[in-house]
């Protein structure tokens, strides 16, 4: 990995509170956390700000190789900085797709360059996430990527012996499918969530069912194999219910629910304003409230953003021309606070769990999500909770500015970030002199 130096120098962050909420202060060098050292180069008044271990998303969208004009490595690793993360797992749908050992080295290598983040590629489940044969799994997890985690995010892997298939593959070496879960047939033309607004908009409809059966089949699958079933992006209400019996059944099922999934209902596409256009779409308040009802007793596992950055001329266009998709990695975690912490039903323990312990444990990402004990990585995310800002472009740092909540007011800042050490977010801003010139 590598590193500009900074990370021997010793910063003591004084103050912080814990997501338990007791306070502590955190003295950091070497890329770890250490004891009291007495002296410190550099001192952090933290009082007042939640200390969280560095997020991790398992589910983000970095465009390159092969979309650059949408995001970079680079930018979308500065991007997940800003946001208070230090991992994120990079989704296959580049251009060369991510279907080799080449190609994930590829994005491995870009990863290892940035400084901002650490880069885990996410490898296609079939060739050119085409659905139609295995892609080069097992060389995948076997090159210096090391891929763990397999998805066709953006399609949905469908054909059922081929999810067998895949699913006895990566049981071999414990990895993970992770499955973005719709019936292609149910959703043909699909423009927003199946319902009354869809009906009175007179747009074709994504229904729920064609993300439940899925679900439905594929944790039967998972039980039938013995392997490990991951469920990108849940947005339904039957969703939620099916992964609750799946895991009270024992089945070793995980599942995300994203933040816009978590605050925004379908009502917004009467704006046929298309930042609110996205793949699963903005579902029922009902729903809303049963993926909240699903973090807090657990059948949700975690949270992942879904950043999807586009140029603006996909989005600012009519809305059934407009691409999918929004960014997220800024947003997420004052989201989640707005959605989740403000309203009561999470404390920080619980984001610490759900943004960065779970989806690096799900992800095996070794040296994630841990607390703050000496001799341990130092990823550290502080930020201020009491903080109440409007959401504006200034904000977005990755290269697209396609975000659900611009002008919007949501609560929270992240002031601090360190990523193994090398600080990468201070005082609210993001370092701009980490990572290859752009
Ligand atoms: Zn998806």
């Amino acid at each position: 990995m590598t590193q500009t130096g900074t990370g021997d120098r010793v910063v003591r962050v004084v103050d912080a509170t814990l997501p338990s909420g007791d306070r502590t202060d955190l003295w950091l060098a070497g890329g770890r956390f250490v004891a009291p050292a007495g002296h410190a180069d550099e001192t952090v008044d933290a009082s007042g700000l939640i200390a969280l271990p560095g997020l991790v998303d398992l589910h983000t969208h970095l465009r390159e190789p092969g979309f650059e004009q949408s995001e970079t490595v680079l930018t979308g690793t500065r991007a997940a900085a800003a946001g208070g993360f230090t991992a994120v797992f990079a989704m296959a749908n580049t251009l060369p797709v991510q279907d080799t050992a080449g190609v994930v080295e590829q994005v491995q290598s870009l990863g290892e360059r940035s400084g901002y983040a650490t880069v885990r590629p996410i490898g296609a489940v079939t060739v050119g996430l085409a659905g139609e044969r295995l892609a080069e799994i097992g060389a995948m997890a076997t090159s210096r990527a090391e891929v763990r985690v397999f998805s066709d995010d953006g399609y949905c892997v469908h054909d059922p012996l081929l999810m067998r298939r895949a699913l006895e593959y990566v049981k071999t070496f414990g990895g993970v499918i992770a499955q973005h879960a719709q019936d292609p047939r149910l959703t043909e033309d699909a423009q927003m969530h199946e319902g009354e607004v869809s009906a009175r908009l007179g747009l074709a409809g994504w229904p729920a069912v064609a993300e439940e059966s899925i679900i439905a089949r594929d944790v039967l699958l998972a039980e039938h194999v013995g392997a490990r079933l991951h469920i990108c992006h849940v947005s339904t209400a039957g969703s939620v219910d099916v992964i609750r019996w799946a895991k009270a059944r024992g089945i070793a099922v995980t599942a995300e629910a994203t933040p816009h999934h978590l605050l925004l209902t379908h009502e917004l596409a009467e704006t046929y304003d298309a930042r609110y256009k996205v793949n699963p779409p903005l579902r029922r308040a009902e729903d809303v409230e049963a993926l909240r009802a699903g973090l807090v007793d657990g059948t949700i596992d975690i949270i992942a953003t879904d950043h999807a950055p586009h140029p603006t001329e996909h989005k600012e266009c009519a809305w059934a021309e407009a691409a999918n998709g929004m960014v997220g990695l800024e947003s997420a975690l004052s989201v989640v606070q707005a959605a989740m912490v403000d309203t009561g039903l999470l404390g920080w323990q619980d984001v610490a769990r759900v943004m960065s312990a779970a989806p690096a444990r799900i992800g095996g990402l070794r040296g994630y999500g841990r607390a703050f004990g000496i001799g341990e990585p130092a990823q550290l995310t502080l930020v201020d909770p009491s903080v109440k800002r409007d959401f504006a472009t200034s904000d977005l740092r990755g290269r697209s500015v396609n975000s659900p909540y611009l002008g919007r007011e949501l609560p929270g800042r992240v002031e601090h970030v360190w990523h193994a050490g090398v600080r990468t977010v201070a005082g609210g801003g993001l370092v701009e002199t980490l990572g290859s010139v752009d």
